[in-house]
């Protein structure tokens, strides 16, 4: 089973709808091909995918924020899925935890009311292993954030 890593994304738009319109916030997809498709559970994507666009959205509440989900197949079919936005960003020195249960980053919730119990990355990052990928987080605070998720490519099928 797969689906449509485009349609994917396009439910999360759809469910963060009222944040982005509140926060004159843009969601950008970019997927090469177009119709890059992904196996496994949609719900399970979907969900994924939701967690890490909603963080951005959180963390930023400031207009005008830009935030691109961007899927590739690679030569060798591996697929790279990258959520990335041009927010506040993560200090360097908070980095290497953010993927903690319970983790958040202090200097974001003293200065702000965001709300959230520091347990969806941690999640996140069970549920791209569970699909034998992984994940990764780089940042450029006030430039660029991202979070990359990467996928095996498939077994081949084997006829019989
Ligand atoms: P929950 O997801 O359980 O509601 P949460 O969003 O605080 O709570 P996580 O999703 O695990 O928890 O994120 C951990 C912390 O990482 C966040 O609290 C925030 O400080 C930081 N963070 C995550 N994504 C971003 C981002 N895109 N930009 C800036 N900081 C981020
Ligand atoms: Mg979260």
């Amino acid at each position: 089973n797969s689906f449509s890593l485009r349609a994917c994304a396009m439910d999360v738009v759809e469910r963060l709808e009222h944040m982005t319109s509140k926060q004159e916030a843009e969601i950008i997809l970019d997927m090469e091909p177009s119709d890059l498709r992904v196996t496994g559970d949609r719900f399970y994507w979907t969900q994924i995918i939701f967690n890490l666009v909603e963080n951005a959205l959180k963390q930023n509440p400031a207009p005008g924020l830009k935030i691109t989900v961007k899927g590739t197949l690679n030569e060798d079919e591996s697929i790279c899925i990258a959520i990335c936005d041009d927010g506040i960003g993560i200090p360097s020195a908070d980095l290497p935890f953010i993927f903690r249960r319970f983790y958040r980053v202090d200097k974001h919730h003293t200065q702000s009311e965001v709300k959230g119990t520091g347990l969806g990355l941690s999640i996140v990052r069970r549920a791209v292993e569970a699909h034998g990928g992984e994940i990764k987080a780089t940042s450029t605070p006030g430039s660029l954030t991202c979070f990359t998720i990467s996928l095996p490519p498939e077994p081949e099928e084997t006829e019989d």
